[in-house]
């Protein structure tokens, strides 16, 4: 017998999420954002689910073939562009839309030698500091490539980096309004966060609109909002079972660097998941762990394989008893991936894409 630990994409959830995106910004069109492997969940998995997108957003080329050997023909967005010249000869041949962000990938656009000229995203760096030209730069970039020959379309994009925090779009907007006010060509801005908390003062300003995150049914500014808040669901679930049970007496130490001590006689589950199957070694005691869709509390150390949890709520549950590390019990109770994710220090985001390959996964 396998291992019983696997994960469970809810196919019918990411429908739901996605029309909630669009919802949240009706006069936009949707880029459903598949990078890293649709999150971790599997770029042909979430597809069919997924279809109802107006384009696919991500910024691997490999991902972007899988998508078209799929016979998906409508848009497809590469978020980061080319990373080199050849790389532009993909994007005439599979027809991909591409940012661009730097000078020098208009010096290979302009080098390249294509029948059907390219639509191209032209990104500002509006305060974040990653990729795009600043406001200074941008309109000389713009006139750059509305010179060239290779070029169909410019659209301009910028994206934000508080969206979901208090300091909010409102400067980044200012730097992108200024500069771009005047040009023609679509518009696209908002991730989850701009999408869901910004969308009243976005609204009209946005012809695509490119959530990842909430697609994914999770919250892009938990603890502020949960995912429920945001009527999302939860797309993911991964599961196992007890391998193995302890009875502790006070004193007795459990994992490695006899990580948890017990204060009093003590039921303990030993869980077929650990780090290497993607659950973060950075969550310890108090991470919270559904037992026959009872919530509990994991204790000690993860280690690669296991992970042991308090039986104390669950009296009835012994060898195979079904675990929710995060996602739905079989029953319907629900743990959160963001409060799990808040657990170990990190993001929804970062437990969904670690998802490890020795992990089985189905589709419902
Ligand atoms: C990843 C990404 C998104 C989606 O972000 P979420 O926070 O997952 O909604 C949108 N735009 C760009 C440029 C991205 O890289």
């Amino acid at each position: 017998m396998p291992r019983p630990i696997f994960a469970t994409i809810h196919t019918a959830a990411l429908s739901h999420n996605l029309a909630r995106a669009r919802a949240a910004a009706p006069d936009a069109r949707v880029w459903a954002v598949v990078k890293a492997n649709a999150y971790g969940h599997g770029i042909e998995r979430v597809f069919d689910a997924l279809r109802s997108a107006d384009g696919f957003a991500l910024l691997d080329l490999a991902e972007a073939q899988r998508l078209r050997a799929l016979d998906w023909r409508g848009p497809i967005l590469l978020l980061e562009g080319c990373f080199d010249a050849r790389d532009l000869e993909l994007c005439s041949r599979l027809g991909l839309w591409h940012a661009i962000h730097c000078n020098e990938q208009i010096d290979w656009l302009a080098a390249h030698k294509t029948r059907l000229p390219h639509r191209v995203f032209l990104k500002m760096n509006s305060g974040m500091n990653r990729l795009g030209f600043t406001p200074e730069r941008y309109r000389a970039a713009w006139t750059r490539l509305n010179a060239l020959p290779q070029v169909d379309e410019i659209s301009l994009m910028t994206h934000f980096s508080d969206a979901d925090g208090p300091k909010g779009i409102a400067v980044q907007l200012k730097a992108f309004d200024a500069v771009t006010h005047d040009l023609p060509g679509e518009r696209t801005l908002s991730n989850s966060a701009a999408t869901l908390r910004h969308g009243e003062v976005l609204a009209g300003r946005s012809d695509w609109v490119r959530p990842g995150i909430a697609v994914y049914g999770s919250a892009p500014d938990f603890p502020d909002h949960s995912a429920a808040d945001w009527g999302l669901q939860p797309t993911m679930t991964l599961a196992s079972r007890i391998i193995g049970v302890q009875h502790l007496v006070a004193g007795d130490t459990v994992g490695y660097g006899s990580g948890f001590t017990a204060d009093g006689p003590l039921r303990i589950g030993v869980v077929a998941c650990g780090y290497a199957d993607g659950y973060p070694r950075h969550c310890s005691t108090g991470t919270p762990v559904l037992v026959n869709g009872v919530r509990t509390r994991m204790v000690a150390r993860v280690s690669m394989d296991m992970i042991t949890v308090d039986l104390t709520p669950v009296p009835d549950a012994g060898m195979g008893a079904e675990v929710t590390l995060w996602g739905q019990s079989s029953g319907g109770a629900a743990l959160p991936i963001d409060e799990v994710a808040q657990a170990g220090g990190t993001v929804g985001y970062e437990l969904m894409c670690a998802l490890a390959l020795r992990v089985p996964v189905l589709a419902d």
